[in-house]
């Protein structure tokens, strides 16, 4: 039996409506609107289009939103500057420097620089400590998303086998660290796999849950998948251009072939893509509602 297709559009639509009811009430109770700001060097084209779509959609849900357009020439001292001034800016929650920086700047500086309530993007040492102690404020955006996305499908995790693929920090290892916290949410057996990983196929064979997440094109093929395994697909690749000029994409998984196999399963595009910006918009009105909590 084909799989079930988890649409992260419709998850992802559902929580952007949760949210914008409410920053309404936020708002109301206490005359705050969650505020964000996002700052991009240089003009890369794929993080003018991240940024764009960002401060989209936080306008979109009544957000504070800025744009820092800085130049690709700036100095480290002088984006440190900046970034300050936001750390101490009470009308905004939530800093986001879009990556990847100019080769001359210091990413890791300018990320342990952004103040850990403000990060929203959860990547500062302060939140992926608080993470994998259970004392989350932040959860990076991408694995949140895919958690989520277990969640409001209604895949129990507890005790399930989760099969990871790929270890970055921003996906691989931040996803295996949610699912194995002792949480109704998570409570699974994690295995987490890489390119030293002997054998692949005899571990994501294993899994009850696969996430993918190795940027390795159609890399987990049906062979690879247990029959009924629900299957997250984290990998956008870029394959070519569609006749209408858009990048045509696909994930790390075979779609075609896996769909038959397994119970359910994320599309790309469509499926975990379409939650990341949704889980930056959810911390960003997290960080505002503690901000009045704590003010
Ligand atoms: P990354 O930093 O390149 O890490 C890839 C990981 O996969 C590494 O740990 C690597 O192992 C492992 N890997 C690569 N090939 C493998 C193989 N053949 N077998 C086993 N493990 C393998 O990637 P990332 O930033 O996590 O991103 C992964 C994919 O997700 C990319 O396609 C990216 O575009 C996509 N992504 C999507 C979203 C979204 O919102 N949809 C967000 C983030 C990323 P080693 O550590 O041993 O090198």
């Amino acid at each position: 039996m084909a799989a079930k297709i988890i649409s992260g559009a419709e998850i992802a639509s559902a929580i952007r409506e949760e949210i914008k009811a409410e920053a309404v009430k936020l708002k109301e109770e206490h005359n705050v609107a969650p505020g964000l700001v996002t700052i991009i060097v240089g003009k890369n084209p794929a993080s003018v289009s991240y940024v764009t779509a960002k401060q989209k959609t936080a306008k979109e849900l009544g957000f504070f939103s800025v744009q820092e357009d800085v130049d690709e020439g700036v100095s480290e001292t002088e984006l440190l500057n900046l970034i300050n001034t936001y750390n101490g800016n009470p009308q905004i929650h939530g800093i986001l420097v879009q990556l990847p920086l100019p080769a001359h700047i210091n990413e890791t500086k300018i990320l342990y620089a952004i103040n850990p309530d403000k990060d929203v993007d959860g990547f500062h040492p302060v939140n992926i400590g608080r993470l994998v102690i259970g004392e989350a404020r932040f959860y990076p955006c991408t694995p949140y998303g895919i958690q989520q996305m277990l969640v409001r499908t209604g895949v129990p995790t507890d005790g399930a086998e989760v099969v990871v693929v790929g270890r970055s920090n921003i996906v691989g290892k931040p996803i295996a660290m949610m699912l194995v916290q002792k949480a109704k949410w998570a409570n699974a057996t994690v295995t987490m796999c890489h390119t030293a990983t002997k054998d692949l196929a005899s571990h994501t064979r294993r899994a009850d849950i696969l996430v993918v997440a190795a940027g390795r094109p159609k890399a987990v093929t049906a062979d690879m998948v247990k029959e009924g395994a629900v299957v997250i697909d984290v990998g956008v690749n870029r394959i070519g251009m569609t006749p209408e000029g858009k990048a045509r994409l696909c994930g790390d998984v075979d779609f075609e072939s896996v769909k038959e196999k397994a119970s359910a399963i994320t599309p790309v595009p469509g499926g975990v893509g379409p939650m990341t910006i949704t889980m930056l918009m959810l911390n960003t009105l997290r960080a505002a509602q503690w901000s009045v909590k704590t003010a």
